[in-house]
């Protein structure tokens, strides 16, 4: 993408006036409620993104007097902190491997963890604890599970696990709620509570792994992560919590422990041009997916109001600039609704757009949700759709819809009316 030059009309969109080179974060960021929220901060300067901090400092670092979260830590900060306490780098191996591969602590029975250490972490670290769940629900074909889970200050999330054929998939939630406001997204429409922290994250997919190793035979627990692929679809936009979600990924990532590689993390955006410029600038490798849902700036602004600040024509140029720089394609999401955009013509519009951009189009029927009035794009149509892009050179997949009958599909979490407390049952899948 050109970033030396953008254009005058772009300049002023995002708030740039001629007398200043920086705008701030688009208005809605700035949303309520203020004192509670820590967001990614990113200033244009002569037409590229900088990233350049968070409003407010901390994500999740604890004052001195209160015990911290450890999977708050990456592997090498623990190492470091380990090494300042004169442990060598095989209580690190011992520690993340109970950490990540055994779902334990350093506590646990059998560690080979030398009695002094044990002690400054009992010191230093509250113990992990599973969150816990406020509510859990099975699909009616048993394939895909909803759980509410209660965070230490008692709000609420959704994580969901989806049970495939050959693997397990978690889709987490990296906001408490959504700032977004996308028309038919059921997130959205509850609006923003908080950031959730690297240690909330990283503990969802803990949780997921746990869920799946109680339903194996004791015998085949532990031998390695049976959770394989991640996508960050839940409840939250990504990229609007950029460092707390790559810390989160990089935990998740270290081969000793829960080991899912880059590409079997999926981050799906809304279309956050700052974040996307970002992870190509850091050369982060994960798989990107980004909601288009529109092919025209008007049609688009008309479901994504953050598609103001963010224009569907600067979007595509950070598209080009992100697949340059990483080599990959783009997944690009687009849910299907009735009569709205799911057109011949609007396919051809959409092939059209993305006819220089290494892409993939998953499209997905809309999901019902309470706020939103719109229907899901009938399974026949959904098909002439897909045929018609790839037709196009493009290719397209109608996702299969899962767990509809409990709102855990996309765009069904809210994490509101819990209707019992109950701890999950073991063993069924
Ligand atoms: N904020 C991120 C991730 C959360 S939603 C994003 O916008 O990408 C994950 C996907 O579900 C997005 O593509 C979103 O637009 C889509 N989605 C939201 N509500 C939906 C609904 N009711 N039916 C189908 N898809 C929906």
């Amino acid at each position: 993408m050109d970033r030396n030059s953008p254009p005058l009309a772009a300049q002023e969109r995002n708030g740039v006036s001629s007398g200043s080179p920086f705008s701030e974060s688009p208005d809605f960021l700035k949303k309520e409620p203020v004192e509670r929220r820590k967001t990614t901060v990113y200033r244009r300067s002569e037409g590229r993104w900088y990233h350049v901090g968070r409003r407010r400092a901390g994500d999740g670092r604890a004052r001195s007097d209160v015990k911290q979260d450890i999977y708050q830590l990456t592997r090498p900060e623990l190492g470091e902190r380990l090494a300042a306490w004169g442990a060598g780098s095989d209580s690190l191996r011992v520690l993340w491997r109970s950490l990540y591969r055994d779902l334990g602590d350093w506590n646990s029975p059998g560690l080979d963890l030398p009695l002094a250490l044990r002690r400054q972490l009992d010191e230093t670290f509250s113990p992990p604890t599973p969150p816990k769940v406020a509510r859990h629900q099975r699909s009616s074909d048993q394939l895909t599970r909803k759980f509410l889970l209660e965070l230490n200050d008692g709000v609420r999330i959704e994580t969901v696990l989806m049970h495939f054929r050959d693997r397990a998939t978690a889709c987490l939630s990296t906001q408490a709620g959504c700032a977004l406001d996308c028309v038919f997204c059921a997130t959205g429409q509850a609006g923003f509570n908080r950031q959730l922290s690297t240690a909330e994250i990283v503990a969802q997919a803990l949780f997921v792994e746990r869920q799946l190793r109680e339903s194996l035979p004791s015998r085949d627990r532990q031998s390695r992560a049976e959770l394989r692929n991640l996508v960050l679809m839940g409840m939250g936009e990504p990229l609007l919590n950029y460092d707390a979600v790559m810390r989160a990924l990089a935990i998740l990532g270290e081969s000793s422990g829960m080991a899912i590689g880059a590409k079997q993390a999926t981050i799906s955006t809304v279309g956050v041009i700052p974040g996307i410029v970002r992870l190509a600038d850091e050369a982060r490798p994960y798989s990107l997916a980004v909601s288009l849902h529109a092919a025209t700036q008007s049609e688009r602004l008309a479901m994504i109001p953050t598609a103001k600040a963010w224009p569907l024509d600067e979007l595509l140029d950070a598209c080009r600039y992100y697949t340059t720089i990483i080599g990959r394609k783009i997944f690009f999401e687009w849910t299907l609704v009735e009569g709205a955009n799911d057109s011949i013509e609007q396919a051809r519009q959409l092939a059209d757009l993305l006819r220089d951009i290494p892409a993939q189009v998953n499209l997905i029927p809309l999901n019902p949700t309470d706020g939103y009035a719109g229907e899901a794009t009938q399974l026949e149509a959904a098909r002439r759709f897909q045929t018609t892009l790839r037709e196009l050179g493009i290719p397209a997949t109608v996702r299969q819809r899962r767990g509809i009958d409990i709102a855990a599909g996309c765009g069904q979490l809210a994490a509101s009316d819990p209707v019992s407390i109950s701890p999950p049952s073991v063993g069924t899948n």
